[in-house]
C-alpha cells in the first residue's frame, strides 16, 4: 500500500474492530462459528506460517475436551493430542468449561453431544462456538452448524483415529482462521491508511473501498461496492482504452504502473500518477490507490485538490515505492508554484518514456525536491581543509551550536564623525588626495595609496570623486553637501580596527562597481536607477562590520545574531544600519527629495544587493546568473538574434545587479598582484584574530585552517579561488567581457600555487 505512515495493529485491536462479530449470523453476544482462535498467538513455542508477505507465528494448539465422563473416545482425544503435542484440558461439566475457555481461548473445543442428559452441548456451543457431534449420521447438521458447531465427528476412540482428526483441524480450520485473524489486520490497516485504497474482483467489479478513499473521492462505500469500475464516471484525460489496458495487463499476470485520471464525485480531476495493479492466485485482484497527500499530512482530506494515484502491489519493489511517494509529495502542493509545472511536465513525460529515462527523470525530480537547488553538494571530510573550513567559515550561519561561553557585542549608537559639522564639497578635496584618485576609472587602481592619502579615510573621497562621475546628485536631488555629510556618516561607522572590513575594503567594492557599470553589456542592462542603487549599496555593505563571521556571531549568541534570527546577520545589519543612519538626520538624507514611488523601488533595490552579498546563497546567486543570462544570452548570439530582451527584464536586471556587487565584493584576487597579496593578508589577519578570540572564549573555532601558527596563506588563497571565484569570474567575464580581471586571476592563482609549491606559508617568498 505504500503507506507514509506505519500503522501497528496488535491482536487486541484486531478483535475489537468487531468485523467477525459483524459478519456472523450470529447475535453480538455469540461469538462467530468456526473454531476460535486464541487472541495471544505468539508464545513460548510456536510454528511459523507464511501468509503472502506476512510472517505468522502459530503457537503450539491448545484443546479443551468437554466430556461428562471419562470414557474410550475421551482418552482418544487425550492420547491424540499428547502425540500432536497440543495442550490438552478436560472439563466435565458447562461451567467449568466456560470457566476453563475463558481463562485459555482454546483453538479447539471439542464437546461430547452424546448424551444430552449430562448437559445442552448446542447452548454450550453458542457460548464457545465448537463442535463434535455425535454418531447420529441421519440428523442433519444444519441445526448444529447454526448453533456454532462446525465440524462433526463421528464417534471413534481409536487413538490414530483422533489423531488424524486433529491434525486435518489444525491444518485446515484452525490455520484458515489463523490467517483469517491477519486478514483482519491487513483490513484494519486498510482503514486507517491515508492513502486511498480500491479493491476490486476479475470483474472489475468493486468489493471494498477504505475510508481515505470515501473521503478523497467523495463517494459512500454503498454507492461503489458491488458496481463495475466502469460504472463510475472516469476522466476523459485519460485515453479510451486505459481501462482495457490496465485489464489485460492484468490477465498476463502483470502489474500496471502509469499515470492516470480519477474524478471525484464532484467531477474534480484528480491528477494520479501511479496505478497498480496485484495479481494473487488464481484471483485477479485489482487495487488501486491514491494518496491524498495534503491529507496524510494534516489530516484533512478536504483540502485535497490535488491526489495523487500511488499503489504499489505485493509485487513492486522499495525503489518504485519510493519513486511513486516522491511524486507524490510533489505534486501535492496545492499552488502552482513554476517548480511544481515544471515536475507535473516531467511526470507526464515519465508516463510515455522507456524505463531508462523515466528513473533518469526520477533522479531529477529527486534533484527538484531539494530547496537548496544552487549549493553544490559538498564532499566528504577527506576533501581539502582549507575549502571545509571557507565552507564552514562562510557558507553556514550558526549551524554551530553555541559553546555556553556566550559573547555579547556592545550595543552602541551608530558613530558621528566629528568633523560632519563642516563639510567639504568636492572641490576642497586636498590636492595629494586628488592625485592617488587620478586613475579611479582604471581597474589597476591602487586604493592603498588613497588609503594613506587620506588616513583611512578614502570612502568618503572616493564616494565623492565617483557618485559624481555617474551624477547621482543629480539623481537623487540631493546637494552635495549631504551626499558628503552622508558618506562621512557611513564611513565612520566602518570599523577602522578590522584590518580587512574597515571603510578601504568599502572604497575597494565600490571602485570595483564603478568599474562594472561601465562595462558595456552592464550599461545595456541596467537604468540609471540601478547604476545609484549600486553604488549606494557597494559603500554600506559592509558597515559596522564587526571583523568577525556570521557563524561567529552566531556560535557568540550575539546581539546581531539574536536580532536575526542566525539569518543573513551581519547583511542585514549592514543594510539595516544604512538606512538608520541615512534617515534619522535630514543632514545625510540622501534620499529626502526623492519621490515615494522612486524611493522605494531604490530602497528594494539596495537592500537586494546586500544581502546578495552573503555568501550562504554565493551559489544560488552564480547558477541563476547562468542559467537566466549567460546561456540564453549564448543561444541568442548564437543565432545572431537580439539580446535585449533577455538584458533588460527586471528580474534578469535583478540578478546582474546582485552578480556585480557579489564579483565586486570579492574581487581581491583579480586585481594586480600586488594589491591582490595585500588584500589576502588583511583577510587572513581578520581570520586569525577570529581564530585567537574563539579560543580565548572557548567558542568553536569556526575556520581552524585560520590559525595564525599553521595557517598556509597561499592554501587558503588556492582553495577560496577555487571554490569560489572561478566559476563566478568566468560567468561574469562571459556576461561583461573582462579580460584584464581575468588575466590577473591567472596571474595571481599561478603566484600562490607557486608558493605553495615551495611548502610557504606566508605572503610572499622570503628574500633571495
Ligand atoms: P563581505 O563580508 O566582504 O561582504 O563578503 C565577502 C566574504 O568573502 C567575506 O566573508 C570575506 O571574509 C570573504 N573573502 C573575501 N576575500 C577573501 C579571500 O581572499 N580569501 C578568503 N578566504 N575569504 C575572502
Ligand atoms: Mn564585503
Amino acid at each position: 500500500m505504500g503507506c507514509a505512515s506505519s500503522i501497528h495493529i496488535s491482536d487486541r485491536v484486531v478483535y475489537q474492530s468487531g468485523k467477525e462479530s459483524d459478519d456472523s449470523q450470529q447475535t453480538n453476544t455469540t461469538p462467530a462459528p468456526g473454531l476460535l482462535i486464541k487472541p495471544n498467538a505468539i508464545k513460548n513455542t510456536f510454528t511459523q506460517v507464511q501468509f503472502g508477505p506476512m510472517r505468522l507465528y502459530e503457537d503450539h494448539l491448545e484443546v479443551l475436551l468437554v466430556f461428562a465422563k471419562e470414557d474410550s473416545q475421551n482418552n482418544g482425544f487425550c492420547w491424540a493430542c499428547e502425540k500432536a503435542n497440543f495442550r490438552c484440558n478436560v472439563a466435565r461439566t458447562p461451567e467449568a468449561a466456560l470457566e476453563c475457555f475463558q481463562e485459555k481461548h482454546h483453538d479447539l473445543v471439542i464437546i461430547d453431544h452424546r448424551h444430552s442428559r449430562y448437559f445442552d452441548a448446542e447452548s454450550l456451543c453458542r457460548y464457545v462456538t465448537l463442535l463434535y457431534q455425535p454418531d447420529r449420521e441421519e440428523a442433519s447438521v444444519m441445526p448444529l452448524i447454526n448453533a456454532g458447531f462446525n465440524r462433526r465427528y463421528v464417534e471413534n476412540a481409536n487413538m490414530m483415529a483422533c489423531y488424524n482428526e486433529l491434525l486435518q483441524l489444525e491444518h485446515g480450520e484452525v490455520l484458515a482462521q489463523f490467517k483469517l485473524r491477519a486478514c483482519n489486520a491487513i483490513f484494519t490497516a486498510l482503514e486507517q491508511s491515508q492513502e486511498a485504497i480500491e479493491i476490486t474482483n476479475e470483474d472489475q467489479v468493486i468489493q471494498y473501498v477504505n475510508p481515505a478513499y470515501e473521503s478523497i473521492m467523495g463517494y459512500q462505500q454503498g454507492e461503489l461496492i458491488g458496481k463495475e469500475i466502469i460504472e463510475v464516471p472516469k476522466s476523459e484525460k485519460n485515453k479510451p482504452d486505459l481501462l482495457e489496458t490496465i485489464n489485460s495487463c492484468i490477465r498476463k499476470g502483470k502489474e500496471w504502473q502509469g499515470i492516470y485520471y480519477a474524478k471525484k464525485k464532484n467531477g474534480d480531476i484528480l491528477f494520479t500518477s501511479y496505478v497498480s495493479i496485484k495479481y494473487s492466485g488464481d484471483e485477479r485482484v485489482q487495487a488501486e490507490s491514491q494518496t491524498d497527500i495534503q491529507s496524510s499530512k494534516h489530516k484533512d482530506r478536504r483540502k485535497g485538490s490535488l491526489d495523487v494515484r500511488s499503489t504499489t502491489s505485493r509485487g513492486s519493489d522499495g525503489s518504485s515505492q519510493r519513486r511513486h511517494s516522491s511524486m507524490a509529495r510533489i505534486h501535492s502542493m496545492t499552488i502552482e508554484a513554476p517548480i511544481t509545472k515544471v515536475i507535473n511536465i516531467i511526470n507526464a513525460a515519465q508516463e510515455s518514456s522507456p524505463m531508462p529515462v523515466a528513473e533518469a527523470l526520477d533522479r531529477v525530480l529527486e534533484i527538484l525536491r531539494t530547496t537548496e537547488l544552487y549549493s553544490p553538494q559538498l564532499g566528504t571530510k577527506e576533501e581539502d581543509p582549507h575549502t571545509n573550513d571557507l565552507v564552514g567559515g562562510l557558507m553556514t550561519d550558526g549551524l554551530r551550536r553555541l559553546s555556553g561561553n556566550e559573547y555579547i557585542f556592545a550595543t552602541k549608537q551608530p558613530h558621528l564623525p566629528s568633523h560632519l559639522a563642516m563639510p567639504l564639497s568636492l572641490n576642497d578635496i586636498p590636492p595629494h588626495v586628488a592625485q592617488t584618485m587620478e586613475n579611479e576609472d582604471s581597474w589597476d587602481f591602487d586604493i592603498f595609496n588613497l588609503e594613506t592619502a587620506c588616513l583611512k579615510r578614502p570612502l568618503t573621497y572616493l564616494g565623492l570623486k565617483i557618485f559624481s562621475r555617474f551624477g547621482v546628485c543629480e539623481f537623487l536631488s540631493c546637494p552635495e553637501a549631504t551626499l558628503r555629510s552622508w558618506l562621512q556618516g557611513i564611513e565612520a561607522n566602518y570599523h577602522s580596527t578590522n584590518s580587512y572590513h574597515n571603510s578601504s575594503h568599502a572604497a575597494d567594492v565600490l571602485h570595483a562597481t564603478a568599474y562594472f557599470l561601465c562595462k558595456e553589456r552592464v550599461k545595456q542592462s541596467l537604468e540609471q536607477i540601478d547604476e545609484v542603487a549600486s553604488l549606494i549599496a557597494a559603500t554600506v555593505h559592509d558597515v559596522d562590520h564587526p571583523g568577525r563571521t556570521n557563524s561567529f556571531l552566531c556560535n557568540a549568541g550575539s546581539e546581531l545574531a539574536i536580532l536575526y534570527n542566525d539569518t543573513a546577520v551581519l547583511e542585514s545589519h549592514h543594510a539595516a544600519l544604512a538606512f538608520q543612519i541615512t534617515t534619522r538626520d535630514d543632514k545625510c538624507n540622501i534620499f529626502k527629495n526623492m519621490e515615494r514611488n522612486e524611493y522605494r523601488t531604490l530602497r528594494q533595490a539596495i537592500i537586494d544587493m546586500v544581502l546578495a552579498t552573503e555568501m550562504t546563497k554565493h551559489f544560488e546567486h552564480v547558477n541563476k546568473f547562468v542559467n537566466n543570462i549567460n546561456k540564453p544570452l549564448a543561444a541568442l548570439e548564437e543565432n545572431g538574434e537580439s539580446v535585449k530582451g533577455i538584458l533588460t527584464s527586471p528580474d534578469n536586471r535583478i540578478l546582474v545587479k546582485r552578480m556585480l556587487i557579489k564579483c565586486a565584493d570579492i574581487s581581491n584576487p583579480c586585481r594586480p598582484l600586488e594589491l591582490c597579496i595585500e588584500w589576502a593578508g588583511r583577510i587572513s589577519e581578520e581570520y586569525f584574530a577570529q581564530t585567537d578570540e574563539e579560543k580565548r572564549q572557548s567558542l568553536p573555532v569556526v575556520m581552524p585552517v585560520f590559525d595564525r601558527n599553521t595557517c598556509s596563506i597561499p592554501k587558503s588563497q588556492i582553495s577560496f579561488i577555487d571554490y569560489f571565484i572561478t566559476d563566478m569570474f568566468d560567468a561574469w567575464d562571459a556576461f561583461a567581457d573582462l579580460p584584464n580581471l581575468m588575466q590577473h586571476l591567472d596571474n595571481n592563482f599561478k603566484y600562490w600555487k607557486g608558493l605553495d609549491e615551495r611548502k610557504l606559508h606566508s605572503l610572499r617568498p622570503p628574500p633571495e
